[in-house]
């Protein structure tokens, strides 16, 4: 408890897991807290595992919407990975490549380095 850090990350899904990395290159004393834990579920590494994942409160915020107006009230399943990665650890693992033109468009705004 008496250990300082510069910085603390909550949450080591996939975004949480490439900040605290690349901080941590950076020569940056990090503290990276998840709610889950370990990601040792075979189905987590084997790929399209992902469908014994899908509603596995083991690994799963399973997370309901609240009533939808839209679908005649029903409330939808939410799948969110609780575990580390996230629901990068429980996702589909598929690539898609993005619109060159979307990427173009927020360097021209300011985003340098994304074109
Ligand atoms: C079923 C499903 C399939 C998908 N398939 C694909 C795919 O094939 N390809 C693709 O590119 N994308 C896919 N996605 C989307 C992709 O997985 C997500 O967009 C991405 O993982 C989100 O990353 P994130 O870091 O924002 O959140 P997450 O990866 O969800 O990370 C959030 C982390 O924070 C933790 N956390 C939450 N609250 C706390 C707290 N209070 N304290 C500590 N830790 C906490 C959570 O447990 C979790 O580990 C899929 C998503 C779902 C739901």
């Amino acid at each position: 408890m008496g250990e300082e850090f510069d910085f603390i990350v909550i949450g080591a899904g996939s975004a949480g897991c490439a900040v605290a990395s690349r901080l941590g290159e950076a020569g940056h004393k990090v503290l990276l807290l998840e709610a889950g834990g370990s990601d040792r579920n075979p189905f987590i590494h084997i790929p399209l595992g992902y469908s014994l994942l899908y509603d596995n409160p083991s690994v799963n915020w399973c997370y309901e919407s609240l009533p939808e107006p839209h679908v005649n009230g029903r409330r939808l399943f939410q799948p969110r990975g609780k575990v580390l990665g996230g629901t990068g650890a429980i996702n589909g693992m598929i690539y898609m490549r993005g619109q060159p033109q979307d990427f173009d468009g927020w360097a021209a705004d300011g985003c340098i380095g994304w074109g």
